[in-house]
């Protein structure tokens, strides 16, 4: 064996089953074929795992490898085929890569990093020269392996809500590990159905040793919970109260401008952002421009106020404190003449017992929402986006914080 063949077999880490039998060079194509073939001898059925005789060869296969300097390189194979006494005639596994995958376990490891560290799936295709199919089953792959490999021993606290896109709202909902950041699963559209196939993806003793589920004011995901995990609390959080409260702030400031605006007032004119901006996080020139608005004598000044103070709730340590505080704030915001206002305010307290949850378990699913920002971008970014079995493995793939590495492979 000549030094450049014996460089090959230490880096595809071959056993003693398998010899490298030729190197070919071809310069014109810039392409390195590695010839392997089977030293013969026994081999281990690939169903049971018994020691077996080879029965035949299967046609030569190739599988891409990393490239050797700019050289693509592949390789090439007749992979003994097992006659097993149990399970008849199978093809053996080979240890340079998974079943039914066209490239080697290395190429795979590798693609994985890319696509990880790209942004773009073009973009990492086009950098590892393969095809948008290739590289989405690679991702499946991998995403199949982080799956069976996932623990979800110490699942306490999820979050679950649903993400709408573009104007025709299609929508997804999204289980989330509140924990560790991570997306757990993702189905279509947001009814209870949706909800439903979410539990699905743990088991039934996870599904029992969740605690608490933060989800927004919906009914349907409030009866999944009630059918799937039972034991759980509810925690409305204060991620989608905020919103609900900002919302209804925007609707009054809305109204409110376009009554002014036929007076040619034009006070409330380009603030929409001001109003919904937190305090603490202004600029000071902001800040100052903002002072005076919100000082006016104005109903949108006023909604703000209420939303604003609403914000004390969430300090308190004690349910019994912050109940009480609720119905202070109730009683303000009731009696605002804002409709939106009260509208928010009335449903608050019809779910109050589900908010007060909070002083037990103080879950929000702020993570949920950065996650669901990387989930828009990978919506945004998708080319070949159909089926939503892609999606959802590309989701899983960036935001599961799963383990991708093919098997073998060490950092
Ligand atoms: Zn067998």
């Amino acid at each position: 064996m000549n030094t450049l063949e014996q460089h090959y077999r230490q880096l595809l880490g071959l056993d003693a089953a398998w010899e490298v039998s030729d190197v070919a060079l071809s310069l014109e194509e810039k392409r390195i074929d590695i010839l392997l073939t089977h030293r013969g001898g026994k081999v281990e059925c690939p169903e049971c795992g018994a020691s077996c005789s080879i029965a035949d060869h299967a046609p030569e296969r190739s599988w891409r490898h990393l490239n050797t300097m700019q050289f693509e390189t592949h390789l090439r194979a007749r992979v003994p085929r097992s006659n097993c006494k149990c399970c008849g005639v199978k093809t053996t596994k080979v240890p340079w890569a998974e079943k039914h995958s066209r490239f080697t376990l290395l190429f795979e490891a590798f693609a994985i990093e890319v696509l990880k560290a790209c942004s773009t799936i073009s973009g990492a295709t086009e950098l590892l020269g393969i095809g948008w199919d290739a590289a989405h089953r690679i991702m499946e792959r991998a995403v199949e392996r982080g799956l069976e490999r996932r623990e979800l021993e110490s699942l306490e606290y999820v979050g679950m809500d649903e993400k709408g896109f573009g104007k025709g709202q299609d929508y997804i909902s999204v289980l989330v590990d509140l924990s560790e950041g991570r997306v757990l699963e993702v189905s279509p559209g947001r009814r209870e159905e949706s909800a439903d196939q979410l539990w699905a993806a743990l088991g039934e003793d996870q599904r029992a040793g969740i605690k608490a589920v933060a989800i927004d004011m919906w009914p349907a995901f409030s009866k999944s919970i009630s059918k799937h995990a039972p034991q759980a609390e509810i925690v409305h959080d204060r991620f989608h109260i905020s919103k609900h409260l900002n919302e209804a702030v925007d609707k009054v400031r809305r109204e409110e401008q376009k009554a002014l605006m036929r007076e040619g007032d034009e006070r409330l004119k380009g603030s929409k952002q001001l109003w919904l901006f937190n305090p603490e996080n202004m600029s000071e020139e902001r800040w100052l421009e903002f002072s005076r608005l919100k000082d006016l004598e104005l109903k949108t000044a006023r909604a703000w106020a209420i939303k604003e103070q609403f914000r004390w709730f969430w300090d308190y340590r004690y349910a019994g404190n912050a109940r009480k505080f609720f119905s202070k704030w109730y009683a303000w915001a009731s009696r605002s003449r804002l409709g939106p206002i009260i509208q928010v305010a009335k449903m608050l307290k019809r779910h109050l017992a589900n908010i007060l949850t909070y002083f037990r378990h103080r879950i929000t699913n702020a993570a949920t929402e950065g996650l669901n920002s990387r989930i828009q971008s990978i919506k945004a970014s998708a080319r070949g986006f159909r089926a939503f079995a892609n999606y959802r493995t590309r989701i899983l793939f960036y935001c599961g914080k799963l383990d991708l590495t093919p098997p073998g492979i060490t950092h």
